[in-house]
């Protein structure tokens, strides 16, 4: 996605206001996006159409670039649609919270029972695990291997009890034995089956459970909204759990089942492993689905950072080719601000390629050096670097504690970043190139 960021970027370089027409190349690039994540069709469009209402005819002026605009709101929207704050696990006020895994086989519930009891044993609770799956050849077992391992207990009346049997004395046994939560692993099927959907409903009459999470595979695609949609309206769910966030989906799964069941996404999972489990993050969540890594911590510090109106005056200095070491100094200043140079680098598209590029210092400590003897200059010397000769030269490197060699590399670099900012001169502002050149 990065490049073609990139490409809505540099065509909607100097607009004033964004227009319709601005607003729908944008989310045509935003919508190939979200379905490449393998979000819902029909989540994708009703999403799109939020986002057009609310970027047409929006104020660019002031800020970071037009296109970096809609990508923010495009992320805003993104982020409260998938629930804004972080959604907790429900704690009854008559324990045992009981919480009733379910989804389909292989989607991860058992493996994610026993990281949810993890964690909750790391909040000193007491767990108590019932294993619920009576058909799965060794499902009981794998439960009871979790459990040894991370050390919580597990229920089991066999293979030869109903599972409605099981939840209820799993219940009773975890009220005798001051268990504050009561984690029932089910089955689950290849699809979605009547007899399936009734078991897991008799269960829920029995015991009453808290939550009943759903437990989803990441990786499922598009088929995740029928799959959410169907337990969802059989089971009315509290929550979902996205297991296999470690492969490499981006994760669009998050954002359908969302929209569709309304239901909290409590948790990910992001590998095999017992404490692969995090509480969600929905703007985390955006961000990967966008496909834009920081990017977007990027644009946020940017729009704090850079004054958009002292930007357009530099860029017009460059092109002037009026650009001098008080604006480099300048420069230097706003650029600091929005952290240390290699990172800031690496979160620029593009610019990881310069990174590499011969004479191109990314150290912050050689900034202090440069800006030791930017200020060693007298006004004029900034303003017209051309009359910086040999023993001026010898001054400033006497003044900022440097050396001679090191005032001479630094004009030369001054001299062909001009040079070099006229070519780029698009990039941080509007107008000029833009960011293709890269
Ligand atoms: P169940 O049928 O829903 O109980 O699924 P299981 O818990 O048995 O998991 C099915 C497979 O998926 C197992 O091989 C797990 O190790 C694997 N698995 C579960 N969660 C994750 C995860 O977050 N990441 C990865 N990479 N594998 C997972
Ligand atoms: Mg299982």
């Amino acid at each position: 996605l990065a490049s073609r960021l990139q490409n809505v970027f540099s065509k909607l370089k100097g607009k004033g206001r964004l227009s319709e027409e601005d607003v729908n190349e944008a989310l045509r690039e935003v919508r190939l996006a979200l379905l490449e994540a393998d979000v819902n069709f029909k989540v994708v469009k009703d999403f799109i159409a939020k986002i057009r209402e609310k970027a047409v005819g929006l104020d660019v002026t002031k800020s970071f670039t037009p296109g970096m605009l809609v990508i923010d709101i495009v992320n805003k929207e993104l982020t409260a649609l998938m629930g804004e704050t972080q959604s907790k696990l429900a704690r009854s006020n008559k324990p045992p919270t009981v919480i009733m895994m379910v989804g389909l086989q292989g989607a991860g519930k058992t493996t994610t029972t026993g990281k949810l009891a993890k964690l909750l044993q790391k909040q000193n609770h007491r767990p108590l695990l019932v294993a619920g799956d009576i058909y799965r050849p060794a499902a009981i077992k794998q439960l009871q291997v979790l459990g040894e391992q991370i050390k919580v207990p597990v229920f089991t009346l066999g293979d030869q009890v109903s599972p409605v049997a099981i939840a209820k004395a799993g219940l009773q046994h975890a009220k005798d034995n001051g268990h504050d939560y009561l984690i029932i692993d089910t089955a689950g099927r290849l699809h979605i089956d009547e007899e399936l959907m009734e078991e897991l409903a008799n269960i829920r009459k029995e015991v009453d459970p808290d939550e009943i999470l759903l437990v989803i595979d990441a990786m499922t695609g598009q088929d995740a909204v029928n799959v959410a949609d169907n337990f969802n309206k059989q089971l009315e769910l509290t929550g979902v759990i996205l297991t296999k966030l470690d492969g490499d989906t981006r994760g669009g799964a998050a954002l359908s089942v969302r929209a569709v069941t309304g239901c909290p996404i409590k948790f990910v999972a992001t590998g095999e492993k017992v404490d692969a489990l995090e509480p969600f993050y929905p703007d985390r969540m955006a961000s990967r689905i966008l496909g834009m890594g920081d990017m977007l911590s990027l644009i946020e510090k940017a729009q704090e950072n850079i004054d958009a109106d002292k930007a357009k005056e530099l860029e017009l200095k460059m092109r002037n080719n009026e650009f001098t070491f008080e604006d480099f100094l300048e420069q230097l200043e706003q650029v600091k601000k929005l952290g240390p140079l290699d990172q800031l680098l690496d979160m620029m598209p593009g610019m990881n390629k310069l990174k590499g590029a011969k004479d191109l210092k990314v150290d912050d400590k050689q900034m202090a050096r440069t800006v030791a003897i930017v200020k060693s200059m007298t006004t004029q010397e900034k303003r017209k670097p051309e009359i910086l000769n040999a023993s001026r030269r010898k001054r400033l490197a006497l003044g900022s504690g440097t050396s001679v060699q090191e005032v001479n590399r630094l004009i030369k670099q001054f001299d062909d970043m001009r040079k070099m900012m006229k070519q780029f001169s698009g990039m941080m502002g509007s107008g000029g190139k833009g960011m293709k050149g890269l």
